[in-house]
C-alpha cells in the first residue's frame, strides 16, 4: 500500500490553470474525496495522478517513489469511472480478468483471483453474464472488482456513482466505503456531491478554480469552514457581517448590522477586525415573537419571515432581519408559520463561528 504525495501540482491547458500548486497528501488506507463544482480540476488533478496527463509543474510521489513521468500501465492504479466503462461483449468474468491477461497471469491465479474479487463485491454468480444483463449498482460492482483484481496500490475513483438513481447512490456509498476499508487500500474519490464525500471520505480536499480551499476531516470542514466559498459549498450558511467589538474569556462579541453578537471563538482576531459571523440554518431556533421571551445565553434576533418552502421533514424559512439582510432557517413542520410572522432567531456562540472578512 502506497502513502500519495501531489507536491505543487500545476497543469495548464493554453494560458488557463486547470490545477494551481496542489500539495496534498492521502496516507495509507485512507480515503480522500477531491470535492468541488464543476471545472474546479478535480478530474484534471486525478488524471495528473493516473498518468494519463502530464504537469506542467510539479510532482507524484507514490510513498518515496516519483511518478511523475511514469506511463499509467506502470503505475499499478485501479480506476473507476462513473460510464463503468467495462466492455459490453465480454462476461463479467471476462471483464474482470482482462488486466490479470495483460499482467500474464496462469489461467488458474486469473480463475482464483477473479472468483476472489467476485465473492469480494457480491457478484460470485454472475460472472457468466453479460454488463447489459446486469443493473448499475451491479455494473459499478463489477468495475469496482475490475479495479481492485489487479491488487492496485492506489484506487482512483472519479463520480463512481453519478450514473444511479438516489436511492442506490445512497446504498452504494455505505458499500464502496467499507469495501475500500476491508481492502485496504488508499483511495482518491473525486465528486461534486456534497453528501457523498461526508460520507464516504476520511478527509475532503475542497477546490475551487484549480486550488485547494481546504482539507480535513468532514465534520472538521463542516463545522470550520475556511471561507466562505466552503461554507456555502458544504451545506448552507448565514454570514453576517461585523467587527470584533470586546474580546472575552471564551470568544469575542460582534458588533453586526443587526445588533451584538457573541461567539464562543476569537481565532486570535483582535478589537476592530472585520469578520464573517457564520451560522448555520440547522443551528439557529425559530420562536414567534415574544416581548416575554427569555432564552438565557442565546443569541437573539428579530425579524419577519419573508419566504418559506415546506420540504417534508422541515421547513426552510427566509427571514428577513433587517435592511433587505435574509437569513436562512430551519423549521418545525408541525407547526408552519406564515409570512409575515414576527418571530426571533435565537442560536447559541458555540454554534457559529468567524471567518476573517478579507477572504
Ligand atoms: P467536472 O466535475 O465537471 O468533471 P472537474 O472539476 O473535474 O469538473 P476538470 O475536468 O478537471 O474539472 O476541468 C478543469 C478545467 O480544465 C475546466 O475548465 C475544463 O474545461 C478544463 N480542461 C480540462 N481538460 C482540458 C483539455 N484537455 N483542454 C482544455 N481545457 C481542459
Amino acid at each position: 500500500m502506497a502513502e500519495l504525495r501531489l507536491v505543487g501540482l500545476t497543469k495548464r491547458f493554453g494560458s488557463f490553470t486547470a490545477v494551481d500548486d496542489l500539495n496534498l497528501c492521502v496516507g495509507d488506507g485512507e480515503l480522500l474525496a477531491l470535492l468541488g463544482p464543476s471545472g474546479c480540476g478535480k478530474t484534471t488533478t486525478l488524471r495528473c495522478i493516473s498518468g494519463f496527463e502530464l504537469p506542467d509543474e510539479g510532482d507524484v510521489f507514490f510513498g518515496d517513489k516519483q511518478v511523475t513521468l511514469l506511463p499509467p500501465e506502470q503505475r499499478n492504479i485501479g480506476m473507476v469511472f462513473q460510464n463503468y466503462a467495462l466492455f459490453p461483449h465480454m462476461t463479467v468474468y471476462e471483464n474482470i480478468a482482462f488486466g490479470l491477461r495483460l499482467r500474464r497471469c496462469t489461467k488458474a491465479e486469473i480463475h482464483r483471483r477473479v472468483c476472489e474479487v467476485l465473492e469480494r463485491v457480491g457478484l460470485s454468480g454472475a460472472g457468466e453474464r453479460y454488463p447489459r444483463q446486469l443493473s448499475g449498482g451491479q455494473q459499478q460492482r463489477v468495475a469496482l472488482a475490475r479495479a481492485l483484481v489487479i491488487s492496485p496500490s492506489l484506487l482512483l475513483l472519479d463520480e463512481p456513482l453519478a450514473n444511479l438513481d438516489a436511492k442506490l447512490r445512497e446504498e452504494m456509498r455505505f458499500y464502496i466505503r467499507s469495501l475500500q476499508k476491508n481492502v485496504g487500500i488508499t483511495a482518491v474519490y473525486v465528486t461534486h456531491d456534497q453528501a457523498e464525500a461526508m460520507v464516504l471520505a476520511d478527509r475532503v480536499a475542497v477546490m475551487f478554480a484549480g486550488k485547494l480551499a481546504q482539507i480535513g476531516p468532514p465534520a472538521e470542514v463542516y463545522r470550520h469552514p475556511a471561507t466562505p466559498e466552503v461554507a456555502q459549498f458544504i451545506g448552507l450558511a448565514n454570514f453576517l457581517t461585523g467587527s470584533v467589538q470586546e474580546i472575552l474569556e471564551s470568544g469575542c462579541k460582534v458588533m453586526t448590522s443587526v445588533g451584538l453578537v457573541e461567539c464562543a471563538e476569537s481565532r486570535g482576531l483582535g478589537v476592530g477586525e472585520k469578520v464573517l459571523l457564520t451560522v448555520r440554518p440547522e443551528a439557529i431556533s425559530l420562536h414567534r415573537h415574544s416581548a416575554r421571551v427569555a432564552l438565557p445565553g442565546q443569541n437573539i434576533i428579530r425579524g419577519v419571515i419573508k419566504e418559506s418552502a415546506f420540504l417534508g421533514n422541515t421547513v426552510d424559512y427566509w427571514v428577513e432581519v433587517g435592511d433587505g439582510l435574509l437569513v436562512r432557517v430551519q423549521g418545525s413542520p408541525i407547526d408552519i408559520l406564515g409570512l409575515g410572522t414576527e418571530v426571533d432567531l435565537s442560536f447559541s456562540p458555540s454554534s457559529s463561528w468567524l471567518i476573517p472578512a478579507e477572504h
